[in-house]
C-alpha cells in the first residue's frame, strides 16, 4: 500500500475501536469526539501532504518490497545526503504546525527504521525477535501506520525501581507467558497522541536490578485497540472554539494519556525484547534510535524556533517597539536561539558516520546538545514573547465579540500602529495561544521533559562526552608554564 492519505488515516482510526477514556467517559468514536476531532484532521492533512503531486519526491521514496510510494521519514539514510533528504521531509510536516505538533508520525518512523536496521541487537536477546522487528518496520512503512510509544513507569516513588514499588504491578510488567505470547498488566505513564495506530512500549527508565527487573525488560508494539489496553487522558486542552480564538488549540492538542494494561496479550510476532535488563537499559543508543529521533527533534525545533521568530517580530512591527533597544535585543536572542538549531542540524548531518547496522546515523554530541539545550531556550522564547506582548497579550477580543455590536469600539480601541484591530488581535490571540494558554503552557512542560529529565540527560552527557583532549591540553599547557618556571633563569654575563 503506498503512502496513505487523510482519509485512509481517518478510516483506520474508524475501524480501530479503542479503549480511551476523558473527563469521566469513555470516548465512543475518537474521530468525531470534540477533544480529539481536531487534531485528527490535523494528522490528517500531514498524510494529505505526501500526496501533493509538486513534493512528491520531497515527501515519498519507492518502497524496496512493494514497489510503491511510501513516506520517505522511513528511509534507512545510507549517505549524508540522505539524513538531508529526510530532514527536509520532516521540516515540512513540522512547519505545517510551526513545529507545535511534536509527535507528528515521523518522529516514531525514525524510531522504528532505526530498531529494524538493528534488528540483531533485538536478536541476540531471542532470534525470533529480530525477525519480528524487521516485520514490524515493514507493516508500518508499507501500511503507513501512525505510532505512539510510552517509555516511563509510574511516577508513584522514584527513590526506588518498578520491582521496589508497594505494588509490583504497578509498573506495566510480564505477568504471565504462553505459548501465545507475553501477558501486561500494569501502567506506563503518557502516550503523547493516544489517536496512534499502534502504541510502542518500549524500555527507557533505566532499570538497575538485574532479577527483579527483568519483568519490566520489554519492548513490544500493538494496535492501540488491543483488548484490555485503556487509555486515561487528561482533560483536553481543545476549547473547540474558532480557529480565529484558539488558532493552535483547535488544530494541534495532540493530548496525552496514562496508559494501563490488563492482561493485555502481546503476540509473540510482535515482541522485540524481554527480560534482558542490560539489553532494554541500551536499546535506544545500541540501536541508533536516539540519534535518528533527535535528528526529528532538531528539525521540528527549527520549525517551531522560525515560528516564534515570525510572531514575535509582527508583533514588534504592530505596536511600533522595534526601535527600543531591548526589543532588538531579545529579537536577537532568538535568532541567535534558531542559527544554534540549524547548526547543530547541519553539524548532526555533516560529521554522521555509518554505524554498526551499516546506517548513516547523524552525530551524537550536536544532537545531545540540541535537545538539552532547547529545554531552556523555548521556556526563555515564551518568556520574551510575554515581555513583547505585555497586556496586549490581554487584549484580545473573540470572534464572538468582533461580530458583535461592540465592533465599532473594537476597531478603534484595538487598533495597532501598524495593524487594523482584527488583525492585530489575530494575531495577539496566536501569540497567547503560543506563551500564555493551557495548549501553550503544555508546549512548554513538553519541550522540558519529552526526551527525558533534562537533569538525567545532562548527566548522561557528562558521564559520555569524551572530554579527554581537553583536559590533555590543559595538562600540557600546565606542564609548559611548569617547566618554564623551573627552568634555571639565564643571567647576562657580567662585566669584569
Ligand atoms: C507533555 C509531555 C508529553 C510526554 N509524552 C510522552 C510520550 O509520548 N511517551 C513517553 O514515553 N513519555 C512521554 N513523556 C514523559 C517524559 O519522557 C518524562 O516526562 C521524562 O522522561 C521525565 O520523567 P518523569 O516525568 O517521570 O519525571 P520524574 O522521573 O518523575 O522526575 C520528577 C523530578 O524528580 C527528579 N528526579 C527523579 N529521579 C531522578 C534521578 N534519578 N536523578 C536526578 N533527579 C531525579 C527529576 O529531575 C524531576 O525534577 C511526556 C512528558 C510530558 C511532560
Amino acid at each position: 500500500m503506498p503512502a496513505r492519505t487523510g482519509q485512509q488515516f481517518v478510516e483506520g482510526l474508524r475501524k480501530q475501536p479503542r479503549d480511551v477514556w476523558i473527563a469521566g467517559g469513555r470516548v465512543d468514536d475518537v474521530v468525531t469526539h470534540p477533544a480529539f476531532q481536531n487534531v485528527v484532521r490535523s494528522i490528517a492533512a500531514l498524510y494529505d501532504l505526501q500526496h501533493d503531486p509538486a513534493r512528491r519526491d520531497e515527501m515519498t521514496y519507492v518502497s524496496p518490497s512493494s514497489g510503491e510510494r511510501v513516506g520517505l521519514s522511513f528511509l534507512p539514510p545510507r549517505t549524508r545526503d540522505d539524513l538531508v533528504r529526510v530532514r527536509r521531509m520532516m521540516k515540512i510536516w513540522s512547519d505545517y504546525s510551526g513545529g507545535m505538533l511534536g509527535r507528528s508520525p515521523d518522529y516514531l518512523n525514525r524510531a522504528v527504521m532505526a530498531f529494524a536496521a538493528a534488528a540483531d541487537y533485538c536478536g541476540e536477546n531471542d532470534p525470533r525477535f529480530a525477525q519480528n522487528v524487521r516485520r514490524y518496520y515493514d507493516l508500518v512503512r508499507e501500511r503507513d501506520l501512525c505510532l505512539t510509544h510510552t517509555l516511563i513507569n509510574p511516577q508513584a516513588n522514584r527513590s526506588v525501581g518498578p520491582a521496589g514499588q508497594p505494588d509490583p504491578q504497578l509498573a506495566a510488567s510480564v505477568v504471565r507467558e504462553s505459548d501465545r505470547g507475553i501477558v501486561i498488566t500494569g501502567a506506563r505513564m503518557l502516550a503523547t497522541l493516544p489517536i496512534s495506530d499502534e502504541i510502542m512500549v518500549f524500555p527507557s527508565t533505566l532499570l538497575r536490578g538485574q532479577d527483579e527487573d527483568r519483568p519490566y525488560a520489554f519492548a513490544f508494539a500493538i494496535p492501540c485497540g488491543t483488548p484490555g489496553l485503556r487509555f486515561l487522558c487528561r482533560e483536553t486542552f481543545d476549547p473547540t472554539g474558532t480557529a480565529f480564538d484558539y488558532p493552535l488549540s483547535s488544530r494541534f492538542e495532540e493530548m496525552d494519556a496514562v496508559v494501563i494494561f490488563d492482561d493485555v496479550l502481546v503476540p509473540w510476532e510482535r515482541v522485540f525484547l524481554r527480560g534482558d535488563v542490560e539489553r532494554a537499559n541500551k536499546a535506544f543508543s545500541a540501536t541508533g534510535a536516539v540519534a535518528h529521533m533527535a535528528h526529528q527533534v532538531v528539525t521540528k525545533n527549527i520549525a517551531k524556533t522560525e515560528f516564534i521568530l515570525g510572531l514575535a517580530s509582527l508583533m514588534v512591527d504592530a505596536i511600533a517597539i522595534e526601535q527600543f533597544q531591548h526589543v532588538q535585543g531579545k529579537i536577537a536572542e532568538i535568532i541567535y536561539y534558531l542559527e544554534a538549531m540549524k547548526a547543530f542540524a547541519r553539524a548532526s548531518e555533516a560529521d554522521a558516520a555509518i554505524d554498526r547496522w551499516g546506517v548513516m546515523t547523524p552525530a551524537w554530541p550536536p544532537l545531545d546538545a540540541a535537545r538539552n539545550m532547547f529545554t531552556w531556550m523555548y521556556p526563555r522564547m515564551i518568556e520574551i514573547l510575554q515581555l513583547l506582548g505585555a497586556s496586549g497579550m490581554m487584549a484580545r477580543p473573540t470572534k464572538a465579540d468582533l461580530d458583535s455590536e461592540l465592533r465599532p469600539l473594537i476597531d478603534k480601541y484595538f487598533q495597532a500602529a501598524r495593524m487594523p484591530a482584527a488583525e492585530r488581535i489575530r494575531l495577539f490571540r496566536l501569540a497567547w495561544d503560543v506563551a500564555l494558554s493551557s495548549f501553550g503552557t503544555r508546549q512548554v512542560i513538553y519541550e522540558r521533559f519529552f526526551f527525558g529529565d533534562p537533569v538525567r540527560m545532562q548527566m548522561a552527557t557528562f558521564g559520555s562526552y569524551d572530554r579527554q583532549p581537553c583536559v590533555d591540553r590543559v595538562r600540557e599547557f600546565l606542564a609548559r608554564e611548569a617547566e618554564a618556571e623551573e627552568a634555571p633563569a639565564t643571567t647576562p654575563a657580567s662585566k669584569g
